[in-house]
């Protein structure tokens, strides 16, 4: 089994409760289930009996985890309980247990195909073609890190075979990626190619200073807690005049509402609801600040959710597509 990989994880995890407040689930649900311990001691309990996998409130709670990365990143040790239980997910796959709901929305995501528009020396992947006019658009559905995230590996190495092949063909040798996921992820796998974040290619054009107007930045979790940390969105904001304010109670927990989980939304609708909801509660001005995230994902849970709040996408907020539809 996968989850044979990260004994140690599960070891220093079961008994361990140091991290319990940055679980973006535990902190709404108040289930210990929904914290790194919690499923640590079911994944002890499954190592030491495969057949217990079949439990369906184990793979319901797997399946819960929005894998935001804040436990992993700010854990004295680092000890990856992001990987633990996206090794379970690919054990529960791999036994043929997923879920209806996982298997149906693995069905329509291996579906993507990619598609090539315009010419340019680069490659733009993402929400804001325009922004990019030195760049050929490249189109098309998740390149695979949403199957990887419910545990469907296989998936989505064909999927980014299909867009390797396709990247391969244009004969570009740098890649800008708006969504977070989608950066983290390609530029892992992606190799003799450059990949590169939106904010990373903005900053070379940003201008010295704009005119001050406060913002609340909501980090992304992949680009903090999958890309060590990355500060190129916050000096861009700051290029173009944002001063960024202090959100919530403290600097480590995920304000990203499921952007881990890619998904999250569809398959957990209530969760990211309530994951939501905790933003609008933790803002000090919900109705009148602007809030700017990189993720496409966390922008629609949010105007879904909160269409009161003005949310605007990282590249929105730089340029003056500023669409609040
Ligand atoms: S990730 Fe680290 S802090 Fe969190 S439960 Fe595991 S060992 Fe403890």
């Amino acid at each position: 089994m996968h989850i044979d990989n990260h004994g140690d994880v599960i070891a220093a995890c079961r008994f361990c409760f140091m991290c319990r407040h940055l679980d973006p689930v535990g902190n709404v649900t108040f289930r210990e289930a929904d914290t790194p311990r919690g499923r640590a001691l079911i994944l002890d309990r499954v190592r030491m009996a495969q057949e217990r996998l079949a439990n369906p409130d184990f793979i319901d709670t797997m399946y819960r985890s929005a894998l935001s990365g804040a436990n992993r990143q700010h854990c004295v040790s680092h000890y990856d309980e992001t990987g633990l239980v996206l090794a379970a997910r690919r054990d529960i796959v791999a036994a043929g247990l997923a879920p209806e709901p996982v298997k149906a929305l693995a069905h329509e995501l291996v579906r993507a195909t990619f598609a090539i528009e315009g010419r340019g020396s680069s490659l733009y992947f993402g929400d804001h073609p325009r922004l990019y006019p030195e760049c050929a658009t490249l189109s098309g559905g998740d390149p695979g890190v949403a199957l990887e995230a419910l545990g469907f590996a296989g998936e989505a190495a064909e999927v980014l075979g299909r867009l390797r092949g396709v990247i391969a063909a244009s004969g570009s040798g740098t890649l800008v990626v708006g969504e977070p996921s989608s950066y983290v992820f390609l530029k892992k796998r992606l190799g003799g190619i450059a990949v590169v974040h939106c904010s990373e290619y903005l900053l070379s054009t940003a201008p010295e200073a704009g005119p001050a107007r406060r913002a609340v930045y909501l980090e992304s979790d992949f680009l903090r807690n999958y890309a060590d940390g990355m500060d190129a969105p916050r000096r861009l904001l700051r290029r173009h005049g944002y001063e960024l304010a202090p959100f919530g109670t403290n600097a480590e927990e995920s304000h990203a509402v499921g952007e881990g989980a890619v998904v999250f939304d569809a398959l957990q609708p209530e969760l990211c609801k309530r994951l939501c909801r905790r933003i609008r509660e933790l803002a000090d001005n919900p109705a009148a600040d602007l809030f700017i995230t990189p993720s496409r994902h966390a922008k629609a849970a949010l105007r879904k959710y909160h269409p009161e709040m003005r949310v605007v996408s990282l590249e929105e907020a730089v340029t003056q597509e500023r669409s609040h539809k």
